[in-house]
Protein backbone atom coordinates (compact mmCIF):
# COMPACT_ATOMS: atom_id res chain seq x y z
CA UNK A 1 0.00 0.00 0.00
CA UNK A 2 2.50 2.35 0.79
CA UNK A 3 4.45 2.09 -2.01
CA UNK A 4 1.74 3.81 -4.13
CA UNK A 5 2.20 7.31 -2.06
CA UNK A 6 4.26 9.99 -3.68
CA UNK A 7 7.30 11.97 -2.97
CA UNK A 8 5.78 15.25 -1.65
CA UNK A 9 7.28 18.60 -2.17
CA UNK A 10 10.02 19.11 0.58
CA UNK A 11 9.56 22.49 2.30
CA UNK A 12 11.88 25.04 0.90
CA UNK A 13 12.19 26.84 3.71
CA UNK A 14 12.84 24.02 6.26
CA UNK A 15 15.26 22.55 3.77
CA UNK A 16 16.99 25.78 3.74
CA UNK A 17 17.42 25.64 7.39
CA UNK A 18 18.98 21.90 7.19
CA UNK A 19 21.69 23.71 5.04
CA UNK A 20 22.58 26.60 6.99
CA UNK A 21 23.14 23.80 9.84
CA UNK A 22 25.08 21.74 7.54
CA UNK A 23 27.02 25.29 6.22
CA UNK A 24 30.72 24.44 8.10
CA UNK A 25 31.19 28.67 7.72
CA UNK A 26 31.53 30.87 10.91
CA UNK A 27 30.59 33.67 9.66
CA UNK A 28 27.35 32.15 7.95
CA UNK A 29 24.34 34.22 8.79
CA UNK A 30 20.14 33.05 8.71
CA UNK A 31 17.75 34.99 7.34
CA UNK A 32 15.08 31.93 6.71
CA UNK A 33 13.37 30.37 9.03
CA UNK A 34 10.48 33.03 10.15
CA UNK A 35 11.22 32.78 14.22
CA UNK A 36 12.43 35.81 16.00
CA UNK A 37 15.74 35.78 17.15
CA UNK A 38 17.80 38.73 19.60
CA UNK A 39 20.72 39.80 18.98
CA UNK A 40 22.62 37.30 20.15
CA UNK A 41 20.65 34.88 17.78
CA UNK A 42 18.39 33.41 20.32
CA UNK A 43 14.79 33.03 20.46
CA UNK A 44 14.29 33.49 24.29
CA UNK A 45 11.07 32.45 26.12
CA UNK A 46 9.34 35.65 27.11
CA UNK A 47 9.49 36.85 30.63
CA UNK A 48 5.83 36.90 31.05
CA UNK A 49 5.51 33.14 29.45
CA UNK A 50 7.96 32.22 31.81
CA UNK A 51 6.36 33.50 35.25
CA UNK A 52 3.17 32.03 33.81
CA UNK A 53 4.35 28.56 33.25
CA UNK A 54 5.52 28.90 36.91
CA UNK A 55 2.22 29.65 38.57
CA UNK A 56 0.23 26.79 36.22
CA UNK A 57 3.04 24.15 37.41
CA UNK A 58 2.01 25.37 40.89
CA UNK A 59 -1.54 25.57 40.69
CA UNK A 60 -2.73 23.03 37.83
CA UNK A 61 -4.12 19.60 39.42
CA UNK A 62 -5.30 17.87 35.97
CA UNK A 63 -4.19 17.34 32.98
CA UNK A 64 -7.77 15.90 32.02
CA UNK A 65 -9.58 17.22 28.31
CA UNK A 66 -11.12 20.75 28.54
CA UNK A 67 -13.34 21.53 25.98
CA UNK A 68 -13.77 20.64 21.98
CA UNK A 69 -13.66 24.53 21.00
CA UNK A 70 -10.41 24.70 24.31
CA UNK A 71 -10.70 26.99 27.08
CA UNK A 72 -13.70 30.02 27.01
CA UNK A 73 -11.28 31.89 28.72
CA UNK A 74 -8.72 31.71 26.14
CA UNK A 75 -11.40 32.81 23.69
CA UNK A 76 -12.47 35.99 25.52
CA UNK A 77 -9.06 36.78 26.12
CA UNK A 78 -7.83 36.43 22.40
CA UNK A 79 -11.19 37.78 21.00
CA UNK A 80 -10.38 40.63 23.12
CA UNK A 81 -6.92 41.31 21.86
CA UNK A 82 -7.81 41.18 18.47
CA UNK A 83 -10.57 42.63 18.13
CA UNK A 84 -11.23 44.70 20.98
CA UNK A 85 -14.77 46.67 20.79
CA UNK A 86 -14.99 46.36 17.32
CA UNK A 87 -17.67 43.80 17.31
CA UNK A 88 -20.21 42.75 20.05
CA UNK A 89 -19.23 39.49 21.86
CA UNK A 90 -22.11 37.94 21.39
CA UNK A 91 -21.37 38.06 17.18
CA UNK A 92 -18.42 36.05 17.62
CA UNK A 93 -17.92 32.44 17.73
CA UNK A 94 -14.03 30.70 17.90
CA UNK A 95 -12.20 27.62 18.31
CA UNK A 96 -8.56 27.24 19.95
CA UNK A 97 -6.62 25.63 17.22
CA UNK A 98 -2.58 24.21 17.02
CA UNK A 99 -1.38 27.21 16.15
CA UNK A 100 -2.40 29.32 13.59
CA UNK A 101 -1.62 26.77 10.97
CA UNK A 102 -4.61 24.94 12.44
CA UNK A 103 -6.62 27.52 12.38
CA UNK A 104 -6.24 28.49 8.68
CA UNK A 105 -6.98 24.98 8.06
CA UNK A 106 -10.17 25.14 10.08
CA UNK A 107 -11.05 28.37 8.26
CA UNK A 108 -10.70 26.74 4.54
CA UNK A 109 -12.59 23.45 5.41
CA UNK A 110 -15.67 25.97 7.18
CA UNK A 111 -15.63 27.76 3.90
CA UNK A 112 -15.91 24.11 1.92
CA UNK A 113 -18.61 23.05 4.21
CA UNK A 114 -20.83 26.05 3.54
CA UNK A 115 -19.48 26.28 0.01
CA UNK A 116 -18.36 23.58 -1.60
CA UNK A 117 -17.24 25.65 -4.42
CA UNK A 118 -15.92 27.92 -2.80
CA UNK A 119 -12.68 29.50 -4.03
CA UNK A 120 -9.81 31.41 -2.07
CA UNK A 121 -8.55 34.64 -3.23
CA UNK A 122 -4.59 34.81 -2.01
CA UNK A 123 -2.31 37.30 -2.33
CA UNK A 124 0.37 37.40 -5.07
CA UNK A 125 2.90 36.02 -2.87
CA UNK A 126 1.50 34.75 0.68
CA UNK A 127 2.73 32.66 3.25
CA UNK A 128 3.34 29.19 0.80
CA UNK A 129 1.61 26.98 2.96
CA UNK A 130 -1.39 28.92 2.84
CA UNK A 131 -1.19 27.58 -0.95
CA UNK A 132 -0.09 23.81 0.16
CA UNK A 133 -2.97 23.35 2.48
CA UNK A 134 -5.67 24.83 0.00
CA UNK A 135 -3.35 22.49 -2.61
CA UNK A 136 -4.05 19.36 0.17
CA UNK A 137 -7.82 20.52 0.47
CA UNK A 138 -8.73 20.24 -3.46
CA UNK A 139 -9.83 24.37 -3.15
CA UNK A 140 -9.35 26.28 -5.97
CA UNK A 141 -7.08 29.37 -5.58
CA UNK A 142 -7.18 32.71 -7.12
CA UNK A 143 -4.81 34.99 -7.24
CA UNK A 144 -5.10 38.80 -6.50
CA UNK A 145 -2.03 41.01 -7.44
CA UNK A 146 -0.07 42.57 -4.03
CA UNK A 147 3.41 42.94 -4.26
CA UNK A 148 4.98 45.82 -7.06
CA UNK A 149 8.52 44.22 -7.35
CA UNK A 150 9.15 47.78 -9.17
CA UNK A 151 8.29 49.51 -5.96
CA UNK A 152 8.48 46.90 -3.66
CA UNK A 153 5.43 48.36 -2.08
CA UNK A 154 1.84 47.33 -3.08
CA UNK A 155 0.39 47.28 -5.98
CA UNK A 156 -2.90 48.37 -4.57
CA UNK A 157 -4.82 49.25 -8.12
CA UNK A 158 -4.00 45.54 -9.19
CA UNK A 159 -5.44 44.28 -6.01
CA UNK A 160 -8.30 46.19 -5.95
CA UNK A 161 -9.05 45.27 -9.57
CA UNK A 162 -8.47 41.71 -9.21
CA UNK A 163 -10.39 41.78 -5.69
CA UNK A 164 -13.38 42.97 -7.40
CA UNK A 165 -13.81 40.01 -9.60
CA UNK A 166 -14.65 38.19 -6.31
CA UNK A 167 -18.04 36.80 -5.79
CA UNK A 168 -20.58 35.98 -2.69
CA UNK A 169 -19.45 32.08 -1.56
CA UNK A 170 -16.21 33.34 -1.93
CA UNK A 171 -13.25 34.08 0.53
CA UNK A 172 -10.67 36.52 0.39
CA UNK A 173 -7.64 35.57 2.56
CA UNK A 174 -5.62 38.85 3.72
CA UNK A 175 -2.97 39.19 5.77
CA UNK A 176 -4.01 42.02 9.17
CA UNK A 177 -0.35 43.06 9.42
CA UNK A 178 3.08 42.62 8.78
CA UNK A 179 2.61 40.47 5.10
CA UNK A 180 4.24 37.60 5.24
CA UNK A 181 6.71 36.82 2.80
CA UNK A 182 6.60 40.92 1.31
CA UNK A 183 6.57 43.56 4.17
CA UNK A 184 4.81 45.21 2.42
CA UNK A 185 1.13 46.40 3.84
CA UNK A 186 -1.63 48.39 3.58
CA UNK A 187 -2.78 51.79 5.25
CA UNK A 188 -5.86 52.25 7.31
CA UNK A 189 -7.50 54.45 4.13
CA UNK A 190 -6.88 51.74 1.33
CA UNK A 191 -8.32 48.68 3.84
CA UNK A 192 -11.22 51.11 4.27
CA UNK A 193 -11.16 50.75 -0.05
CA UNK A 194 -10.83 46.74 0.16
CA UNK A 195 -13.86 46.84 2.73
CA UNK A 196 -15.70 48.90 0.01
CA UNK A 197 -15.02 45.99 -2.53
CA UNK A 198 -15.40 43.32 -0.63
CA UNK A 199 -19.10 44.82 0.38
CA UNK A 200 -19.71 45.60 -3.56
CA UNK A 201 -18.62 41.58 -4.58
CA UNK A 202 -20.59 39.81 -1.08
CA UNK A 203 -17.56 37.69 -0.72
CA UNK A 204 -16.13 37.24 2.82
CA UNK A 205 -13.17 37.95 4.33
CA UNK A 206 -10.69 35.77 6.05
CA UNK A 207 -7.80 37.38 7.83
CA UNK A 208 -4.59 35.83 8.70
CA UNK A 209 -2.85 37.66 11.83
CA UNK A 210 -0.10 35.84 12.72
CA UNK A 211 2.08 39.03 13.96
CA UNK A 212 -0.08 41.22 16.41
CA UNK A 213 2.56 43.49 17.54
CA UNK A 214 5.54 42.99 15.06
CA UNK A 215 4.65 45.88 13.26
CA UNK A 216 3.14 49.28 14.68
CA UNK A 217 2.08 48.12 18.22
CA UNK A 218 -1.01 45.99 19.28
CA UNK A 219 -3.60 48.23 18.76
CA UNK A 220 -2.10 49.44 15.82
CA UNK A 221 -1.39 46.33 13.95
CA UNK A 222 -5.41 44.84 15.01
CA UNK A 223 -7.06 48.24 13.47
CA UNK A 224 -7.59 46.44 10.02
CA UNK A 225 -9.02 43.47 11.24
CA UNK A 226 -11.61 45.15 13.36
CA UNK A 227 -12.00 47.87 10.77
CA UNK A 228 -13.21 44.39 8.30
CA UNK A 229 -15.03 43.37 11.33
CA UNK A 230 -16.91 46.29 11.89
CA UNK A 231 -17.52 46.52 8.32
CA UNK A 232 -19.01 43.27 6.81
CA UNK A 233 -21.75 41.18 7.69
CA UNK A 234 -19.41 38.22 8.10
CA UNK A 235 -15.79 36.80 8.20
CA UNK A 236 -13.19 34.38 10.12
CA UNK A 237 -10.37 35.06 11.66
CA UNK A 238 -7.23 32.79 11.90
CA UNK A 239 -5.04 34.39 14.69
CA UNK A 240 -1.81 32.81 15.80
CA UNK A 241 0.08 33.68 19.40
CA UNK A 242 3.36 31.75 18.10
CA UNK A 243 5.20 34.75 17.49
CA UNK A 244 3.88 37.37 19.69
CA UNK A 245 3.89 35.31 23.06
CA UNK A 246 6.73 33.38 21.45
CA UNK A 247 5.46 29.97 21.77
CA UNK A 248 5.63 28.00 18.88
CA UNK A 249 5.99 24.72 19.74
CA UNK A 250 3.03 25.01 22.03
CA UNK A 251 1.02 25.06 19.17
CA UNK A 252 -0.78 28.05 19.85
CA UNK A 253 -3.85 29.84 17.94
CA UNK A 254 -7.37 30.77 17.31
CA UNK A 255 -10.15 30.72 14.89
CA UNK A 256 -13.04 32.98 15.12
CA UNK A 257 -16.15 33.23 13.11
CA UNK A 258 -18.07 37.05 12.91
CA UNK A 259 -21.76 36.86 12.31
CA UNK A 260 -23.67 40.36 11.99
CA UNK A 261 -26.63 37.60 12.94
CA UNK A 262 -26.39 36.84 16.02
CA UNK A 263 -28.74 34.05 15.51
CA UNK A 264 -25.58 32.53 13.36
CA UNK A 265 -23.33 31.94 16.37
CA UNK A 266 -24.73 28.75 17.78
CA UNK A 267 -24.16 27.34 14.20
CA UNK A 268 -20.50 28.56 13.69
CA UNK A 269 -19.68 27.87 16.98
CA UNK A 270 -20.76 24.20 16.69
CA UNK A 271 -19.61 23.84 13.54
CA UNK A 272 -16.25 25.00 15.33
CA UNK A 273 -15.97 22.24 17.61
CA UNK A 274 -17.46 19.66 15.51
CA UNK A 275 -14.19 20.32 13.02
CA UNK A 276 -11.52 20.48 15.78
CA UNK A 277 -13.05 16.95 16.66
CA UNK A 278 -12.85 15.42 13.19
CA UNK A 279 -9.44 16.81 12.46
CA UNK A 280 -7.71 16.05 16.15
CA UNK A 281 -10.20 16.27 18.78
CA UNK A 282 -9.26 18.51 21.78
CA UNK A 283 -6.83 21.30 20.68
CA UNK A 284 -3.95 21.46 22.78
CA UNK A 285 -3.92 23.65 26.07
CA UNK A 286 -0.88 24.58 27.64
CA UNK A 287 -0.01 27.51 24.90
CA UNK A 288 -3.53 28.76 25.32
CA UNK A 289 -3.62 28.65 28.94
CA UNK A 290 0.10 31.05 29.42
CA UNK A 291 -0.99 33.13 26.92
CA UNK A 292 -4.95 33.92 28.95
CA UNK A 293 -3.60 33.88 32.02
CA UNK A 294 -0.93 36.39 30.75
CA UNK A 295 -3.94 38.79 29.34
CA UNK A 296 -5.80 38.48 32.25
CA UNK A 297 -2.90 39.61 35.01
CA UNK A 298 -2.40 42.76 34.78
CA UNK A 299 1.31 42.74 35.87
CA UNK A 300 2.34 40.03 33.29
CA UNK A 301 0.24 41.63 30.42
CA UNK A 302 2.38 44.57 31.12
CA UNK A 303 5.67 43.06 31.12
CA UNK A 304 4.20 40.70 28.28
CA UNK A 305 3.37 44.06 26.16
CA UNK A 306 6.64 45.84 27.31
CA UNK A 307 8.74 42.84 25.86
CA UNK A 308 7.22 42.65 22.67
CA UNK A 309 7.80 46.21 21.90
CA UNK A 310 11.05 46.02 22.60
CA UNK A 311 11.07 43.21 19.88
CA UNK A 312 9.19 45.07 17.45
CA UNK A 313 11.82 48.36 18.19
CA UNK A 314 14.73 46.07 17.98
CA UNK A 315 13.46 45.12 14.33
CA UNK A 316 12.59 48.57 13.37
CA UNK A 317 15.80 49.73 14.19
CA UNK A 318 17.67 47.05 12.20
CA UNK A 319 15.57 47.92 9.32
CA UNK A 320 16.32 51.54 9.56
CA UNK A 321 19.75 50.55 9.73
CA UNK A 322 20.30 48.15 6.81
CA UNK A 323 18.85 51.04 4.38
CA UNK A 324 20.77 53.31 6.28
CA UNK A 325 23.99 51.15 4.70
CA UNK A 326 22.38 50.37 1.86
CA UNK A 327 21.67 54.27 1.21
CA UNK A 328 25.58 54.26 1.94
CA UNK A 329 27.20 52.25 -0.38
CA UNK A 330 24.78 52.23 -3.14
CA UNK A 331 24.09 56.32 -3.53
CA UNK A 332 20.28 55.60 -3.91
CA UNK A 333 17.42 54.95 -2.07
CA UNK A 334 16.53 52.36 -3.77
CA UNK A 335 16.57 49.83 -0.73
CA UNK A 336 14.32 52.88 1.52
CA UNK A 337 11.85 50.48 1.26
CA UNK A 338 13.44 48.10 3.79
CA UNK A 339 12.66 51.10 6.63
CA UNK A 340 8.54 51.12 5.29
CA UNK A 341 8.31 47.69 5.37
CA UNK A 342 6.99 46.38 8.66
CA UNK A 343 7.07 43.00 10.81
CA UNK A 344 9.73 40.44 10.68
CA UNK A 345 10.01 40.18 6.95
CA UNK A 346 11.20 41.83 3.89
CA UNK A 347 11.05 40.59 0.11
CA UNK A 348 14.25 42.40 -1.07
CA UNK A 349 12.99 41.84 -5.04
CA UNK A 350 16.59 40.88 -5.92
CA UNK A 351 16.75 37.93 -8.75
CA UNK A 352 17.30 33.98 -7.50
CA UNK A 353 20.78 34.24 -8.89
CA UNK A 354 21.78 37.22 -6.67
CA UNK A 355 20.11 34.64 -3.87
CA UNK A 356 22.45 32.09 -4.82
CA UNK A 357 25.19 34.38 -4.68
CA UNK A 358 24.47 35.59 -0.73
CA UNK A 359 24.32 31.91 -0.12
CA UNK A 360 27.18 30.60 -1.99
CA UNK A 361 29.54 33.76 -1.76
CA UNK A 362 28.56 35.06 1.29
CA UNK A 363 26.94 32.21 3.66
CA UNK A 364 24.22 34.36 4.04
CA UNK A 365 20.96 32.50 3.74
CA UNK A 366 17.35 33.87 2.40
CA UNK A 367 14.60 32.48 1.12
CA UNK A 368 14.65 31.80 -2.62
CA UNK A 369 11.91 34.67 -3.52
CA UNK A 370 14.32 37.24 -1.24
CA UNK A 371 12.34 36.81 1.80
CA UNK A 372 14.79 37.75 4.53
CA UNK A 373 14.12 37.46 8.21
CA UNK A 374 15.18 41.29 9.78
CA UNK A 375 15.38 39.51 13.37
CA UNK A 376 17.64 36.96 11.52
CA UNK A 377 19.83 40.54 11.66
CA UNK A 378 22.18 42.23 14.50
CA UNK A 379 23.74 45.43 14.43
CA UNK A 380 27.11 43.68 13.45
CA UNK A 381 25.79 41.52 11.09
CA UNK A 382 23.71 44.49 9.39
CA UNK A 383 26.81 45.89 7.41
CA UNK A 384 27.89 42.60 6.33
CA UNK A 385 24.51 41.83 4.73
CA UNK A 386 24.76 45.14 3.26
CA UNK A 387 27.69 44.60 1.67
CA UNK A 388 27.26 41.62 0.48
CA UNK A 389 24.25 42.51 -1.50
CA UNK A 390 25.98 45.48 -3.19
CA UNK A 391 29.04 43.06 -3.80
CA UNK A 392 26.29 40.76 -6.03
CA UNK A 393 25.66 44.01 -7.89
CA UNK A 394 22.43 45.47 -6.47
N1 LIG B 1 0.04 32.67 8.94
C1 LIG B 1 1.17 33.27 8.54
C2 LIG B 1 1.09 34.34 7.51
C3 LIG B 1 2.39 32.90 9.10
O1 LIG B 1 3.50 33.52 8.70
C4 LIG B 1 2.42 31.89 10.08
C5 LIG B 1 3.73 31.48 10.69
N2 LIG B 1 4.75 31.21 9.84
C6 LIG B 1 1.21 31.30 10.46
C7 LIG B 1 0.05 31.72 9.87
C8 LIG B 1 1.04 30.22 11.48
O2 LIG B 1 2.00 29.96 12.37
P1 LIG B 1 1.83 28.89 13.53
O3 LIG B 1 1.05 27.74 13.01
O4 LIG B 1 3.22 28.53 13.89
O5 LIG B 1 1.09 29.58 14.64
Amino acid sequence: MFGNLKTQPADKILMLMQLFKDDPRPTKIDLGVGVYKNAKGETPIMRAVKAAEKQLWEQETSKSYVALAGDPGFADAMINLVLGNAVDRGNVSAAATPGGTGACRQAFEMARMANPDVRVFVSNPTWPNHLSILKHLGIETVTYRYFDNGTRGVDFEGMLEDLAQAKPGDLVLLHGCCHNPTGANLNLAQWQAVVDVLLKTGATPMIDIAYQGFGDGLEEDAAATRLVASSVPEMLIAASCSKNFGVYRERTGILMAVTADKGLSTLTQGTLAYLNRQNYSFPPDHGARLVTMILNDDALRADWAAELEEVRLSMLGLRQQLADELRKLTGSDQFGFIAQHRGMFSRLGVSPEVVSQLRDDHAIYAVGDSRINIAGLNKETVPALAKALHKCGV
